[in-house]
């Protein structure tokens, strides 16, 4: 097989068994080729190491980035057309110190788009969080680690109001994860100058009905999102917390008050991605077993806090902790009930825990 058709049948092959990531590593004198579905890798094929760089080196052109530098970390994305589909990828390469490259290949998975109340644990969170998103201005925060589905949570939730009634909708982000060609997608660019601030800065003069930000990580950002809210725009951002509490102090330090807060947060939701449990697998469902199909092997926990909360917290002078422990729900009480209903293992149970 040539090398373009080895790459291209390897896009093929990762997209068909619902591949999020292929990792192309060199090994000691070859190259692995590993697929990420349902975020654990699992191997899938190797070659020798001539034809793993050549591989590297088709992507690389593929994706306009400088084929002949390989010492320096890349980025690129580009397109296949894959038996008359398009296939969106994002590609990018580190070196290791013996100077041999490796590459990450991103499959922007457009197709699967499943309701939110398909891949939660818990309907009634996702119910709060929905009427949450029907407000036509303030703010509605999400937070969660990386790779705990947040993009994905913002994006479905605004493309579910959208289909109900069409809105202009703008995203501002650092980069662009998801391809949805309903909404205007705006992508920083800090070499260039575009950073958040001024990207938001010109999506609010576009007058939309719905803003999504990335992530709020500065104070500029963070005033400019204060005032679209209270301008009449629902604004749908998030931020790095470790709870829901977490992310009003969090904003509290980049310098929001909080008598904006109570003027324009709608809610906190604060979520991660958890394997369920497979009676099959006595653990998280593998990859091959077929009693859950590959994008329900996970489902998403939610926690939220809603607006009648946030407005006792704030109009009271409690700490974080005080705060957390008059909660009557919380994200380690809803994981203990996924728990408790058999829905996720011990094991989980126990890692995915917020100290
Ligand atoms: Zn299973």
């Amino acid at each position: 097989m040539e090398i373009e058709e080895f790459a291209q049948y390897s896009i093929v092959k990762a997209q068909e068994v619902g591949t999020s990531d292929i990792h192309i590593l060199p090994e000691e004198n070859h190259y692995s080729l590993y697929f990420r579905i349902g975020g654990k890798m699992s191997f899938w094929n190797s070659v020798p190491e001539e034809n793993g760089k050549r591989v590297i080196s088709y992507f690389k052109y593929l994706s306009n980035m400088d084929v002949g530098e390989r010492r320096k970390p890349q980025s690129g994305a580009s397109q296949l057309l894959i038996n008359g589909k398009a296939i969106a990828l994002r590609f990018s390469t580190i070196t290791n110190f013996r100077a041999q490259e490796s590459m990450v290949i991103r499959i922007l998975n457009s197709a699967a788009h499943l309701s939110l109340l398909k891949t939660t644990y818990f309907k009634k969170e996702v119910q709060m969080i929905e009427q949450l998103a029907q407000f036509n201005s303030g703010l509605l925060i999400f937070s969660g680690p990386v790779g705990s589905g947040k993009t994905t949570t913002m994006y479905q939730l605004v493309r579910e109001s959208y289909l109900v009634s069409k809105q202009q909708v703008i995203t501002v982000e650092d980069p662009v994860e998801i391809e949805e060609p309903l909404f205007l997608q705006t992508q920083v660019n800090e070499k260039a100058g575009i950073t958040y601030e001024t990207l938001l800065k010109s999506s609010l003069r576009h007058h939309p009905d719905t803003i999504i930000i990335g992530e709020i990580r500065d104070e500029e950002t963070a005033k400019m999102v204060i005032r679209g809210a209270l301008t009449g725009h629902l604004i749908i951002a998030s931020v790095h917390a470790k709870n829901t509490v977490g992310v009003v102090s969090r904003l509290l330090e980049l310098g929001v008050t909080q008598e904006q807060l109570k003027q324009t947060l709608l809610g906190v939701v604060f979520q991660k991605l958890i394997p369920k449990y497979c009676p099959f697998c006595k653990g998280d469902c593998d990859p091959a077993c077929a009693h859950n199909n590959l994008y329900e092997k996970r489902a998403i926990l939610y926690d939220v806090l809603s607006r009648k909360e946030l407005k006792q917290f704030l109009s009271q002078t409690h700490s974080e902790e005080e705060i957390q422990e008059k909660l009557t729900r919380s994200f380690n009480l809803l994981l203990r009930k996924a728990y408790a209903y058999g829905y996720i293992s011990e094991k989980n149970y126990i890692q995915f825990q917020i100290p």
